[in-house]
């Protein structure tokens, strides 16, 4: 995997590497002065850069297999939810341009759109966009696992885990990062991350693995929640072949101190920790549910970085390609892709489907307030088609799955 977005990207980054460098120094000291700006979101990891950056020239390419659409139940058994955190339309239309024309979710045949809005307000941020996703209530901007009036409510994951299910949580980011923290923690602000790492402690999950190792670690109140996690049975791993060779039991792979990085430079894999975790998760015979975060889609849009965007967005379909081979075969696994809100207000004014060259544009460096696609693949998709709110979209899986 390293060795092929290292052929990827190259071509892209040598040229302003200096530069880049340069800048994210200058960045870092600005930072330092707005704290503010820094703890609302980390996207800022991804150096701005000049005009010339919002053309993604073109890369290795990988083949989209076609994945059944028979099925063996009407109703699944495991859910797996993948969301591309900014992803709207055109950072998938841009990743599939850069793949010659197809992506793995070209197999996702029924389709609709969420409408993101938050409680207070028309631009959700991904905690009450997450939030909307795990429990199925719109909340305030900021908030994780709890309701307008701050009331912890229950997620689907945890949910999940009362029914005697299997669950796990992946992400590209911190695993405390806002989109899964919403599905197994409540707190009042996103920002603590701390105690969002606490929460991990409180639940019955099997399987997370994504960054954000300090926040177990080196905490205000000295306790190394490794420790702990390990008393529950946890292997605790760093490193990623470690991880990947892990086949049973259960797993926590903290993959970095806080986020993983962006690609080219990221030691995470999101396919080989999707795979990883789903064969661990299968070993539960009354099923499971797991949410995988492309995390990192969102900070290229916020950097209005069109080449970062094409490579998380790509990253994040092969991710969904594991999801497909293994849901193929299993026939009793519904997989949803969406997202929690589009980010960068992104729009694609040339492309090439032969090379995979694509220029992007961006109205914006924050989130966007349009619709979102959500994609249904395996038992039970039918029902994720036409317009609907991003609370929907839990409340069907529940419903779907008799919670
Ligand atoms: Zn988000």
């Amino acid at each position: 995997m390293s060795l092929f977005w290292g052929g990827l990207s190259q071509n892209n980054y040598n040229e302003n590497y200096k530069h880049m460098k340069l800048r994210i120094i200058i960045i870092g000291l600005l930072l330092m002065g707005s704290q503010q700006l820094y703890s609302q979101e980390n996207y800022l990891a991804a150096p701005k850069l000049d005009s010339i950056k919002k053309t993604y020239l073109g890369g290795a390419k990988y083949e989209v297999k076609t994945f059944t659409q028979k099925f063996k139940t009407k109703k699944p058994k495991n859910v797996i939810m993948m969301i591309g955190d900014g992803m709207g339309v055109a950072h998938i239309y841009a990743g599939l341009t850069a793949n010659g024309g197809h992506l793995f979710l070209d197999n996702f045949k029924q389709v609709g759109f969420s409408k993101t809005q938050s409680s207070d307000n028309y631009i959700t941020d991904s905690g009450a966009g997450g939030t909307a996703l795990s429990t199925g209530q719109k909340t305030y901007n900021g908030a994780i696992g709890v309701n307008a009036d701050t009331t912890a409510i229950k997620t689907i994951l945890e949910m999940a885990e009362e029914k005697g299910m299997a669950t796990g949580l992946i992400a590209t980011t911190a695993i405390t990062h806002a989109t899964p923290a919403s599905y197994i923690s409540h707190q009042k602000s996103r920002e603590s991350y701390e105690a969002i790492a606490s929460d991990f402690l409180k639940t019955d999950i099997d399987v997370f693995i994504g960054g954000g190792y300090k926040h177990f670690t080196q905490r205000a109140d000295k306790r190394d929640l490794t420790k702990d996690l390990q008393k529950k049975g946890f292997q605790v791993l760093r490193n990623m072949d470690e991880i990947y060779n892990v086949k049973s039991g259960k797993l926590a792979g903290l993959t970095a101190e806080e986020q993983n990085n962006l690609i080219p430079n990221r030691e995470m894999s999101l396919p080989l920790s999707t795979q990883t975790a789903l064969n661990i998760l299968d070993k539960n015979k009354k099923g499971f549910f797991i949410m995988i975060e492309g995390s990192e889609i969102d900070w290229g849009a916020h950097a209005n970085n069109t080449i970062y965007v094409v490579n998380e967005m790509l990253d994040f379909d092969q991710a969904i390609g594991k999801a497909l081979e293994f849901a193929s075969k299993d026939g009793e696994t519904l997989i949803i892709v969406t997202a929690d809100h589009e980010t960068g207000g992104f729009a694609l004014v040339d492309g090439d489907m032969k090379t995979g060259m694509v220029k992007g544009a961006f109205s914006t460096d924050h989130h966007t307030g349009v619709m979102v696609p959500v994609f249904a693949y395996g038992p039970g998709a039918e029902k994720f088609i036409g317009i609907m709110e991003n609370t929907d979209i839990p409340k069907k899986i529940m419903k779907l799955m008799g919670f």
